[in-house]
């Protein structure tokens, strides 16, 4: 019986989804409430004579966007633009903070007409109606954060691990910065295993104003994402950044009232120095996407390069004998921590397996 309901409600939504596409409504107004609510047919005579480009230079950065506009940067301003609605049946993921966008304008209205190609995104899985949709929360960055604390939070490998295999599945170079240094004397001693890996750390305190400006010169000229436990720092390592920070969001908030709940969480900064800094402030935890357990090894470089010498080709090195890993942590020359972190998240990932392909994982 409930089965029967789940279908029929699965089906209701395709109709729906169907009448939508044969739909294009059209207002080009900046009366965000007015602009939900119309339902204007283009001619399609219209939509000949002004078709969207095919070649061309992305004039803008998106900065935020809700469905139907977005917040972009042209030429050093921040302006209110619509989406060009041709633009939106294509993908459901068009836009992320962070993209390359062509703005065009139409009398007094400034409009998106078309979206570069993205050289990295950091995502998670779309909702359950959307299942094989990725969310794209940040695109074309440079750098990952992964920002842990020293202490309160307390400095945890497993945590830190999957906030770099997040990167490496984005294509993004993480770097690791550790923060509330003023709470301990030394740093973590786990930190090595990471500069072995040839991670760059930086160690900050917000309180102190320690590794600011090493954090700032490896932030230049940049386009990076904070990420890490809730907790660590992340907002106050912001502001301490750029102190003017909390005034600014506070400008942007009183801009958008009216669409203010249609907006997404992550939301591109641009701070001195062109520093820029995409904020995903609900988004606690980054999700595996994409990753089989099989391939999960790749992302633990130590791991992969003693696996070559495991007797079983596909060894998941947790129980099998002649296991070269479990032999290398054994003898120190893998971390143990690592090790623990690795068989983490790989049983999490193969508790997934045959259910929604990359469901956030639960930090
Ligand atoms: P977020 O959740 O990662 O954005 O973390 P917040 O920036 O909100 O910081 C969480 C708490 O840690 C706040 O009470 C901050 O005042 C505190 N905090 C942030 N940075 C430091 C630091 O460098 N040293 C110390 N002692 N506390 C810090
Ligand atoms: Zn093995």
């Amino acid at each position: 019986m409930a089965k029967k309901k789940k279908l029929e409600k699965k089906k209701r939504k395709t109709v729906r989804t169907r009448n939508w596409e044969d739909k294009h409504e059209f207002a080009f107004t900046h009366d965000l409430v007015k602009h939900r609510r119309a339902s204007v047919k283009l001619p399609e005579a219209a939509e000949e004579s002004n078709p969207l480009p095919v070649n061309f230079e992305p004039n803008g950065v998106v900065i935020s966007h809700a469905k139907k506009w977005a917040f972009v940067e042209l030429a050093g301003e921040e302006r209110l633009c619509l989406i060009d609605e041709r633009l939106k049946e294509k993908d459901s993921t068009l836009l992320a903070p962070g993209d390359r966008v062509l703005v065009e304008f139409e009398n007094t209205d400034a409009i998106v007409r078309g979206v570069s190609e993205r050289t990295t995104k950091l995502c998670r899985p779309g909702h359950a109606d959307a299942r094989l949709n990725e969310q794209v929360f940040a695109a074309n960055i440079d750098l990952l954060v992964v920002v842990a604390a020293s202490m309160k939070p307390p400095f945890r490998v497993g945590l830190v691990d999957r906030y770099l295999i997040a990167a490496e599945v984005g294509g993004v170079k993480p770097v690791l910065c550790v923060n509330k240094m003023d709470l301990v004397d030394t740093p973590p001693e786990a930190l090595s295993l990471y500069r072995d890996l040839g991670i760059p750390i930086v160690l900050t305190s917000c309180t102190t104003g320690e590794g600011i400006d090493e954090l700032r010169a490896l932030l230049k000229n940049k386009c990076s994402v904070l990420s890490g436990h809730s907790g660590v720092g992340k907002s106050s390592l912001l502001n301490v950044l750029s102190p003017d920070l909390s005034l600014h969001t506070k400008a942007v908030s009183q801009a958008t009232q009216k669409g203010q709940h249609t907006t997404t969480a992550s939301r591109l900064y641009v701070l001195e120095d062109s520093i820029r800094i995409i904020d995903t402030p609900g988004i606690r935890a980054l999700g595996v996407w994409g990753v089989s357990p099989e391939e999960l090894t790749y992302y633990f470089p130590e791991i992969a390069e003693a696996a070559g010498e495991c007797r079983f080709r596909n060894c998941t090195h947790s129980h099998e004998p002649d296991c070269a890993v479990r032999e290398a942590v054994e003898n120190n020359a893998i971390s143990s921590a690592r090790y623990a972190s690795y068989l983490r998240i790989r049983a999490s990932l193969e508790s997934e397996t045959g259910m929604t392909p990359g469901r956030m994982m639960p930090l």
